[in-house]
Order: C-alpha cells, then sequence, then structure tokens
C-alpha cells in the first residue's frame, strides 16, 4: 500500500519541496482533529468556506505528521517536511484517488441514483460478501471529498469494491467517475431529489449516467428517458415492473409481512422472498438481485440470501446511558473503514475522559487475522481507548494485542458477566457486525425512559452553523448561544460538536450551565450573560467569563477577585443601548472608566449589547440607533482604557439583517437549531430537532361518544382514536388540542381530539393504516416547530425551550 500511496501522489502535477525522509506512508487524511494522523499520514489540507486546514500544519507537525498537499507551505514549515504545492487541494485529492484506483484491476460497482445508493450498497455486500473481499464506502460517503477517501482504503487483498456516488448539480460526476471507474454500474432510481441542481430531468439523468461511461454493463430499471443516454461500448442489463421488453420482469405478490418477487429471466422463471413492502425497499432488492444475475449466481443462492436482507441503520446515534455513561451505538456493522469512522466520531463526542470500546470480530477486510487485528490494536491505540472489551471468537484468539482487554465468546456470554464489568461515567462505542446482535448490549445500556424522544441532528447543526459562517465577514469571530440547555435540544452535545468545529466563544445565561458544560469536558471560552453575585466564586473557579453589566455587579465582582489576587480575569462589559433588560446605561460611563482605569484584575475581553429589534424591519430604524449608540458608547471605552476588546452587537438575525455591524464578533442562537423568521432564508436551514412519540392504544367510538376530560370532543361519526403519552408536563401547550394541532402519523396528519392531558394526548386516526406502537411526528418536519409557535401565538424559541428536561434527548448523524 505504502508504494502505491507515494506512486500516487508524486504522479499529480505537484511543485514538491521537501527533504524526501518519512516517506513510509500509510494512510490518507483530511481531519486535522482525528487522533489517526501521525508519521504515516499523507495530509490534504483541504480548505472549505468556513475553515482552512493549513491553519493546523503546524499541530500536525507535532503529531508526527512529515507530508502534507498544500496550496501554499504556511510560515516557518519550510524545509521541516515534505510539500506537495498544488493549486487546489481537493483537485488534487481526487487526482491522487484517481492513480490509486488504477493499480486495482478487480471489478467495481458504481452506483449512483436519486434514492437508495447507501441501501444498495449495504445490501449488496451483504449478499456478496461470503464469495469476495469486499471494499465499500463507509456510511454514505458518496460526495466529492467522500468518494476519493473511500477509494483511498482499498488494498491489495480486496476483490470486489461497491462504491456509491452522489451529486447535487452538473459536471460533478466526470470528476467521480475517473475516482471509481466502475465497470459494473448501477442505477438505482431517478426520483426528483436534488432536482434544483439541474435544468430538467434530461439533463441530470445525463449527468448520472456519465458515471458509467467506462463500465461493461449498467443494470437500471427499463425507462426510455435512461436508454438514450447507454454509452455505446455498454451492455445494457435492465429489469421492470411493468414492461415485458426488460431483460428481468418482475411481479410482486405481498404475502403476510414479506414480498414475493417472481423473476422472470430468459428461460428461468422462479420465486424470491424478501422481507419488506414498501415500494423504496422492494425496489433497492430489485437492483441487488440484478446484480446476483449479472454475477451469475444460482437461483437458490439467491433464494437464501435475499429472503435474510434487514433494514439498514446507517446512522451513529449518542444516546444516555445507565450509570451516567454515554453510549455511541454503531450496532449494526463491524469492517475496519467503519470502525475509523466510529472512532472518529467518539472523539468528537466523548462527554468522559474514559473511553471503552466494545467490538465484535471483524469481518471482511481482506487482510489475514493477523495483519488486521494488529491494525485496529494500533488503531485503538492511537485513539487512546480505555478498556477494550472483544466479543467474538476470533477477537478472543487476539486479545493478547490490546491493552486493558477483556474478551468474550459470543454476545450472550458478555450479557452474563455483564454486572462485573462496572460501566459508569464513562463513554462507550458500541460496534459490531449484525449477526452479533448487539443492540441486546444498547437495550443493557441504555438508560431507560419513556417511549418519547426529542432526536437531534448533529448534522443539521453543523449545517446550520456553517450557513450562518458563510454570512460573516473575514476574521468575523462566532459565539454560539447554547443558554437553556441548547435552545432545549441538549447543552453538552451541542456544546461538543461546537467545540469540535471551533466556535470561538459559547454562551450561556447562568453560572450553573457553564459550570456543566466545563464539568462535561469543554474547554471553549464560555461568557455567562447572567452572572448572579453570589456565584461570583463560582464563576472564577472554572475559568467561566462573566458579562458585567452594572457598577454594583463590577465592584462585587472586582472585590472577590482582588481578594483572589487575580490578574487579568477575562470579564464582558455590556451597554444597554436600548433594550432597557441588562447593560450599562450610557449616564454610569464615567464612572465605569474612573473605576477600570489602570486596573489590573479584570481584562475587558469584548463589549457588547443587544438589539431589540434585529427581526423586525418596520423597527430597522430604531436597531440602527442603537448599533450608533453602542459604536459611541464602545469606542468611548476603548479610547479611554487603552484597549481593543472584540464588540458584538449581533443575534441570529441580526447576522442576516446588519450584516455591516458584525463587529469582530456575532451571537448565533436559534439559528443554529434551524429556525429563522425570514421565510427565505427558513427554506435554506436544516431541520435539527424531531420530537417522536408512539401510539400507546387506539379504539373506535361511535358517533355521540367523547375523548378525555370535560368531553371536550363528541364524535360525530365513528372515530378512531389513538393515544399518545405526551402530554403538557413534556411541553406541549394545552393550546395546541381541541383541534388546533395535530400530530403525524405514517405521512398523514391526525388532529388532537379534546384537551390535552398532563402526560398524554390523543388524536383522529380515522382513515389513518396504523397500529399500536407505531411512531408519532409531535413535530419535525410536520408539524413546524415555526407552525406551532405561529398558532400557538408565540415564538418557537418558546417551543423548543418548554420540551421537559423528562423527554430523552438522541443524537444522531
Ligand atoms: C439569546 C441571546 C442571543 C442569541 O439570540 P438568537 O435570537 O437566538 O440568535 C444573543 N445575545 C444575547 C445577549 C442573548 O441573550
Amino acid at each position: 500500500m505504502s508504494q502505491k500511496i507515494l506512486n500516487s501522489i508524486q504522479k499529480i502535477p505537484a511543485t514538491f519541496l521537501g527533504n524526501q525522509e518519512n516517506r513510509d506512508l500509510d494512510a490518507v487524511s483530511i481531519d486535522s482533529r482525528s487522533l489517526q494522523n501521525g508519521p504515516q499520514t499523507l495530509f490534504f489540507a483541504l480548505i472549505g468556506a468556513n475553515t482552512d486546514a493549513h491553519l493546523y500544519i503546524q499541530d500536525l507537525m507535532v503529531t508526527g505528521v512529515r507530508n502534507f498537499v498544500v496550496t501554499h507551505i504556511p510560515n516557518g514549515c519550510e524545509t521541516k517536511a515534505n510539500f506537495y504545492v498544488v493549486d487546489d487541494t481537493l483537485v488534487a485529492l481526487q487526482q491522487f484517488a484517481a492513480n490509486y484506483r488504477d493499480f486495482f484491476e478487480f471489478p467495481i460497482i458504481g452506483l449512483t441514483g436519486s434514492n437508495g445508493k447507501t441501501i444498495v450498497k449495504e445490501w449488496l455486500n451483504f449478499l456478496l460478501s461470503p464469495d469476495y473481499n469486499v471494499i465499500r464506502s463507509p456510511k454514505s460517503y458518496n460526495s466529492q471529498i467522500g468518494v476519493p477517501l473511500s477509494v483511498i482504503a482499498i488494498n491489495e487483498k480486496h476483490n470486489l469494491g461497491i462504491f456509491e456516488a452522489g451529486i447535487s448539480t452538473s459536471s460533478e460526476m466526470a470528476k467521480l467517475e475517473e475516482i471509481i471507474k466502475p465497470t459494473v454500474g448501477v442505477l438505482t432510481n431517478i426520483g426528483s431529489a436534488h432536482d434544483q441542481g439541474f435544468l430538467n430531468v434530461e439533463e441530470k439523468i445525463k449527468e448520472k449516467m456519465s458515471l458509467f461511461k467506462n463500465s461493461k454493463v449498467i443494470i437500471y430499471q427499463i425507462d426510455n428517458r435512461v436508454d438514450s443516454f447507454v454509452f455505446p461500448k455498454t451492455k445494457a442489463f435492465t429489469w421492470s415492473f411493468v414492461s415485458k421488453e426488460a431483460d428481468v420482469f418482475i411481479v410482486k405478490n405481498r404475502v403476510l409481512d414479506d414480498t414475493i418477487l417472481n423473476v422472470q429471466f430468459g428461460e428461468e422463471n422462479f420465486d424470491v422472498k424478501i422481507p419488506f413492502q414498501d415500494a423504496a425497499s422492494v425496489e433497492n432488492a430489485s437492483s441487488c438481485l440484478m446484480v446476483l444475475l449479472y454475477f451469475k449466481y444460482d437461483i437458490s443462492t439467491i433464494q437464501n440470501r435475499m429472503q435474510l436482507l434487514y433494514p439498514v441503520e446507517m446512522r451513529l446515534k449518542v444516546k444516555n446511558g445507565i450509570n451516567n455513561c454515554s453510549i455511541i451505538d454503531d450496532s449494526y456493522s463491524s469492517d475496519f473503514q467503519s470502525l475509523k469512522i466510529a472512532l472518529d466520531f467518539l472523539e468528537s463526542q466523548k462527554q468522559y475522559e474514559k473511553k471503552t470500546i466494545i467490538l465484535s470480530d471483524i469481518f471482511q477486510s481482506g487482510l489475514s487475522k493477523d495483519e488486521l487485528y494488529t491494525k485496529v490494536s494500533q488503531l485503538i491505540v492511537s485513539n487512546k481507548m480505555d478498556r477494550v472489551i472483544g466479543i467474538g471468537e476470533t477477537i478472543s484468539e487476539f486479545k493478547d494485542k490490546f491493552t486493558n482487554c477483556i474478551t468474550f465468546k459470543n454476545t450472550a456470554a458478555f450479557i452474563a458477566d455483564f454486572e462485573n464489568l462496572d460501566f459508569s461515567n464513562e463513554t462507550i462505542l458500541i460496534k459490531g457486525a449484525r449477526s452479533f446482535q448487539f443492540e441486546e448490549i444498547v437495550y443493557l445500556l441504555e438508560e431507560k425512559t419513556h417511549e418519547t424522544v426529542l432526536e437531534i441532528n448533529l448534522n443539521a447543526i453543523s449545517y446550520n452553523l456553517n450557513f450562518f459562517k458563510s454570512k460573516l465577514k473575514p476574521k468575523v469571530k462566532i459565539m454560539v448561544m447554547v443558554k437553556a440547555f441548547g435552545y432545549g435540544n441538549g447543552g453538552l452535545e451541542i456544546a461538543k460538536l461546537l467545540q469540535h468545529h471551533k466556535v470561538d466563544y459559547l454562551g450561556v445565561a447562568f453560572a450553573d450551565e457553564g459550570i456543566s458544560l466545563k464539568n462535561g469536558g469543554v474547554n471553549v471560552p464560555i461568557m455567562v450573560l447572567n452572572p448572579e453575585n453570589t456565584s461570583f466564586a463560582a464563576i472564577i473557579q472554572h475559568q467561566l467569563e462573566p458579562e458585567i453589566y452594572c457598577l454594583k455587579g463590577l465592584h462585587a465582582f472586582l472585590k472577590i477577585a482582588k481578594q483572589k489576587n487575580l490578574e487579568q480575569f477575562p470579564i464582558h462589559i455590556k451597554f444597554d443601548t436600548g433594550m432597557h433588560r441588562l447593560g450599562f446605561e450610557e449616564n454610569t460611563i464615567e464612572e465605569l472608566i474612573a473605576t477600570l482605569k489602570g486596573n489590573n484584575t479584570v481584562q475587558i475581553k469584548s463589549i457588547l449589547s443587544h438589539l431589540a429589534t434585529s427581526d423586525a424591519l418596520e423597527h430597522m430604524d430604531f436597531a440602527h440607533s442603537q448599533i450608533a449608540l453602542f459604536e459611541k458608547l464602545s469606542s468611548r471605552l476603548m479610547s479611554e482604557l487603552y484597549i481593543k476588546p472584540l464588540r458584538h452587537i449581533l443575534n441570529t438575525s441580526g447576522i442576516s439583517n446588519f450584516q455591516e455591524s458584525q463587529y469582530d464578533m456575532v451571537r448565533l442562537g436559534i439559528g443554529l437549531y434551524g429556525i429563522s423568521n425570514d421565510p427565505e432564508e427558513q427554506k435554506q436551514l436544516e431541520d435539527v430537532g424531531t420530537l417522536k412519540s408512539v401510539i400507546s392504544q387506539i379504539r373506535t367510538i361511535a358517533a355521540r361518544e367523547s375523548v378525555g376530560y370535560g368531553r371536550k370532543f363528541m364524535a360525530e361519526k365513528p372515530t378512531k382514536v389513538a393515544t399518545i403519552p405526551i402530554g403538557y408536563a413534556d411541553g406541549i401547550s394545552r393550546g395546541w388540542g381541541n383541534g388546533v394541532g395535530f400530530v403525524t402519523i405514517k405521512n398523514e396528519k391526525a388532529s388532537i381530539l379534546g384537551s390535552i392531558c398532563m402526560d398524554m394526548l390523543m388524536v383522529d386516526v380515522t382513515g389513518i393504516d396504523c397500529k399500536e406502537g407505531d411512531a408519532v411526528i409531535v413535530f419535525g418536519q410536520s408539524p413546524t416547530v415555526a407552525y406551532m409557535a405561529q398558532k400557538l401565538n408565540t415564538i418557537s424559541y418558546e417551543i423548543l425551550t418548554s420540551i421537559s428536561q423528562r423527554v430523552k434527548r438522541v443524537f444522531f448523524r
């Protein structure tokens, strides 16, 4: 592998500057935060909209990295390492991957389509891996960056590749084609997803088909819009549910919970059972079936394997565990690539110093067992895991390769010994192949609460953060407000994610919120908006930074700080410029200056104020007058005290509406959670939270019967009623009852019947095909939080922060 990496990088157009030492390369990285970076890493310094990995090259040199692909060499790094200087590091990464791909001759299946790529990939891996050493792209690594990273993971032992390619706009596919060069093409489907980037459907199809420029065959559901784009040298191998013109004609029949596919292929006619009924799964399974036919599998193997297909769980989930643990659930796959990803995720999310991994045997690496477990142990050492729990025959054999490791022959043996393993105050990564049924372990370790959960999409938070960052002028810093438990979304988890994204500051309302973040391992500076005098000692002890807003508070803080002999303790000064909530008023500025002049006890890190009307364009003039007063007061303070602290005045809607007043920093709040008061901007943000519950009971009542307290709902006709275990004590306002609000069940609206109770509410499911135990969406895509806020005559902030702490938060990406 080493030689191939070196050859591939030497072939890209670049200027080489270096000493040619340390050329033993074994891995490629673009993530400066990964603990896996080391002397054998080739690092590509990518430049994103908001990040520039060149800034971390010096840090990476400390961890031993010596080979970099860069657009320029950072000052002071010359001659200390090997640098390939290129015009564009992303292009270089793609060229490098394409060169690397060329070393391998085996069949590569390339997947594209609007939906189903990842599922088809995972299923094909499951269906083909008994006979091949499969390399596949991890999770949904299907983009301009993900594809090269996936391809680079190929090694000499693999003999089949499965890669997915996703595009959002024209002309991206050609680049992915050069990197994947699939020999077998699969077009999963042409839905309407991501249509925005294309002129029309034809353009989209043409673009997708360009992935198969050099393929021997392309497999797709017959469609005359597609036919004309099949390249002349490529054979089409088609299937259909409707047209006998296709090479394979499939008739589907539902039987109990399964679907029987009757397959007609040339002379053959046979049935294949799959354990699904929904249209998407049946379509995806048909694509898989076609690949098996193309690979000339016999009928009974196809039948045996297809009936074992399973729902694909594609998300890494963070959950609260028993005894104050946090658990990361990745209990559906176990291969080397996905282990690397899970360990990086653990590092970005860990809430406790102590880290444990529960790991099953690892499959399909293509390496010998000895090589494989050597690599796994190196990986685990570099990620500084405190304890390794191995489950499976093979990992047990290689126990000695790990430190602080115990092993069990199987999951049952682990469960039998569970009580002795003492899980507490640690972050636990649970990573295992499906056959090990680690969901049983997750169940044991998971904190038990009732069935209502608020699901938080961490990717959406990252996305929204970057959206607002992209509106900032260069060098403007960002403080993110995580007060009120991250606007109801979970304080520590979100703070950890923000720390990972290197935000400059966090803001909380009260000292205790800041203390729990610090105790949880957050080391980003934290400003406390409303420090009570009684909390000053704790603020100092935990290195929090108080916002000081009045003379009384300033004197009290200085007194304590002097007693403790502090020097230059960071504080923030807030002016009241019109909000009339907290802040020094204009007439106190003389005394403020006099008090602070010549003082060495505190250091003013920033000066701030807060706008009362940043979201209300009818009050534009008022906001401008606030900004003008802020300019005046802050300038005066700076010039009198000879200081140049950060200045900031904008919250979320300020960032959008007063771009010219960003000063040195902005304070992002609600926008992070996917909410904007501007409808256009709202469309560009991603939903972060989905409040979910389940149906506890269903009954049908006759006309003239009633539902709930006070008989507030009277049925006019027979009505099917479902009870959901969420009520006003969970934060659902009573105003949302009596037909005002609704929940979504099976994609249909079910309106709320009668009054909302403390712990439950009832909805009308007449005509909805649902059963007890089915999922219920209380808010998320529909109804949205914004819609609820409007109907309830309040603002999204209140809806989000009202969700009670007894509702479990589940984080995923
Ligand atoms: C809450 C808060 C913010 C963030 O406001 P959003 O409207 O949620 O962006 C900014 N500054 C101060 C002082 C705040 O209290």
